[in-house]
């Protein structure tokens, strides 16, 4: 039976060492994590990114093998006809504000950095519809600059694991980063992601079927039983 790991006066070195003994339990668990969304491109990441925006990344992937097709630069889509970019984006939900952000973004690009996605995240946060989040997801999947990508698994499952207590995304970030080698960023992201989309639910996480339960103060959020949690587990993939 897993031992239930109080959090509460927990030292620095303990959650340290607590935190990188989950992230390697994740890595063995999920040693495939990646981005689940389909690019070949800096410039297709930062679509599909904005796409992903309230829904899920299979749905995304469905979309963009014609998008990308029909816009290959960024000139393509700040030129775009809205009505057409809307039709092929709409089943994504939010196509209007999604069809604005991407044209606004990529006249951004064209204007300010010749028509290409910039590497830095102070460049990628100026553009519109582009947040934090997705200049990480961009930053760490397309140009291999560490960055953690604080969606709502993420949020959740550091909260669980009691490595933050914090609620703001931005706090997260630092917080939960001050506790990994910054090498360890974009895996750990893709890791928690993963753990969250399979077991770690946000209702009724599959607690009997964890691998990280015995260090998990959050043990027993969710059924303990391992068949059934075992029922719950959603083995993927999401894309
Ligand atoms: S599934 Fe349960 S034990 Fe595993 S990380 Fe989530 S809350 Fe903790």
């Amino acid at each position: 039976m897993p031992r239930k790991v109080p959090s509460a006066g927990e030292s620095r070195l303990a959650l340290v060492r607590r935190a990188r003994r989950i992230n390697r339990i994740l890595a063995e668990t999920y040693p495939d994590a990646h981005c689940e969304l389909d690019f070949g491109s800096p410039l297709e990441l930062l679509v599909a990114t904005i796409l992903s925006a309230q829904c899920t990344d299979k749905r995304v992937n469905m979309v963009t093998p014609v998008l990308f097709a029909k816009y290959r630069t960024a000139d393509d889509y700040a030129a775009a006809d809205r009505e057409e970019l809307e039709e092929i984006i709409r089943s994504t939900g939010f196509y209007r504000a999604k069809a604005n952000s991407i044209i606004g973004m990529a006249q951004a690009l064209c204007e300010r950095h010749g028509g290409e996605v910039p590497g830095r995240l102070a460049d990628l946060v100026e553009l519109p519809g582009v947040g934090r989040k997705t200049a990480n997801v961009v930053l760490g999947n397309a140009f291999g600059v560490p960055g953690i990508t604080v969606d709502t698994h993420f949020q959740r499952l550091v909260r669980r694991f009691g490595w933050t207590t914090e609620t703001d995304p931005v706090k997260i970030e630092h917080e939960v980063g001050d506790l990994f080698p910054k090498a360890e960023w974009t895996m750990l992201s893709h890791r928690l992601i993963w753990h969250g989309r399979r077991i770690c639910h946000a209702r009724r996480p599959a607690c009997g079927a964890c691998p990280a339960a015995s260090l998990c103060p959050s043990y027993g959020t969710g059924p303990t039983d391992p068949a059934e949690a075992a029922k719950l587990v959603k083995p993927g993939p999401f894309s």
